[in-house]
């Protein structure tokens, strides 16, 4: 037995199955959750960046408050020097005076640098706050479409596999010669190896046969190639 008719619904099948490996194939949620991971490793990127620019603010302001810190002793020191009754002579006294002006406006000056960098600081935190939530929505998104994607996934290769059990029944019926010649043909036509005949008309090629060809068809019981494109034929 050649089996023919089986052989028409295992085209079917195949069809099918190539149809939901292309769809597998290119999920369109496959690009789309590629992009948003380049877009996550450009903000991990400049998060980190900002991170340490931070971790390098901190530091900073750490040494000038301890700079600050190390200009009041050092004030105090002189103002008691100044007021501690220990030094009289007038020339001594205005030179301890104006060391201790100088010191008040070097560290007025500290102060100042001090709180704009505080400002920064906060400025920067605040950004990187904001990256760090937007990476996080990001990674979500990503997490839900990664779900969806594999859902997908799972229910087409599912339904592939439902059809390949399909096949293997119809394949039983059919002639291993015929099978044979089945799965040359699919690779070299193009996924499409058997095909109808209507009005004798071709419909894997679109070329009519010949009416000598067609008739022989007609009357064919057993594998009729077309004579243009060469797929098997059934009625
Ligand atoms: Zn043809």
């Amino acid at each position: 037995m050649i089996g023919l008719e089986a052989l028409y619904r295992v085209q079917d099948l195949d069809t099918r199955i190539f149809d939901l490996r292309e769809r597998e194939e290119g999920h369109p949620l496959k690009a789309e959750l590629e992009e948003l991971g380049s877009r996550e490793q450009e903000l991990a990127g400049e998060l980190q960046s900002l991170r340490g620019e931070l971790e390098g603010w901190r530091k900073k302001l750490q040494s000038s408050e301890a700079e600050v810190q190390r200009m009041e002793e050092k004030i105090k020191r002189e103002e008691d020097k100044l007021y501690g009754g220990k030094v009289n002579n007038p020339k001594e006294l205005r030179g301890l005076q104006a060391e201790v002006r100088s010191l008040k406006r070097q560290k007025d000056d500290l102060e100042t640098e001090l709180l704009e960098g505080m400002e920064a600081q906060d400025e920067l935190s605040g950004k990187v706050e904001g990256l760090r939530a937007e990476l996080d929505a990001l990674r979500a998104e990503m997490e839900g479409k990664r779900k969806v994607l594999e859902n997908d996934l799972r229910g087409i290769r599912e339904e592939i596999e439902g059809l390949e059990r399909q096949k293997e029944e119809l394949e039983a019926d059919i002639d291993v010669d015929t099978l044979q010649l089945y799965r040359r043909l699919l690779e070299s036509k193009h996924n499409l190896a058997v095909v109808k005949v209507e009005d004798g008309v071709c419909l894997g090629c679109r070329v009519e046969l010949p009416g000598k060809e067609y008739d022989r068809f007609l009357k064919s019981e057993t594998v009729f190639r077309c004579p243009n494109c060469g797929r098997i034929l059934v009625k």
